[in-house]
């Protein structure tokens, strides 16, 4: 009695880890996803991003004037992702928050 018990144990946990493990990876995907756009670095120049602009689409920030300058450029794709960026004028939102961020440094 005590052994069918454990198994049955054994196998409702594995059943369990089996729906937990791919909650887990997407929640450290979302981790990775926060750490990397945290960065102060722009992904097209490389240096210190400068009048911060973020894409409403993917959520990635550039300098405002590297980001115009790619999306001219490379067909209205994100630099960072490639993720397409339908109609790039409305999706450009100026973070002010990070430019007082970096000032104040
Ligand atoms: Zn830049
Ligand atoms: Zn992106």
């Amino acid at each position: 009695m005590y052994k069918v018990n454990k198994h049955r144990q054994i196998e409702n946990e594995s059943q369990r880890l089996k729906i937990l493990r791919p909650k887990v990876q997407s929640a450290i995907q979302k981790l990775e996803k926060i750490v990397d756009d945290t960065s102060f670095e722009c992904p097209v120049c490389l240096d210190t991003i400068k009048d911060a602009h973020i894409l409403h689409t993917c959520l990635h920030r550039f300098c405002g004037a590297c980001i115009k300058e790619s999306l001219r450029k490379c067909n209205d794709e994100c630099p960072k992702c490639r993720e397409p960026i339908p109609a790039p004028d409305r999706q450009l939102t100026k973070d002010q928050n990070f430019d007082s961020l970096v000032s104040s440094l």
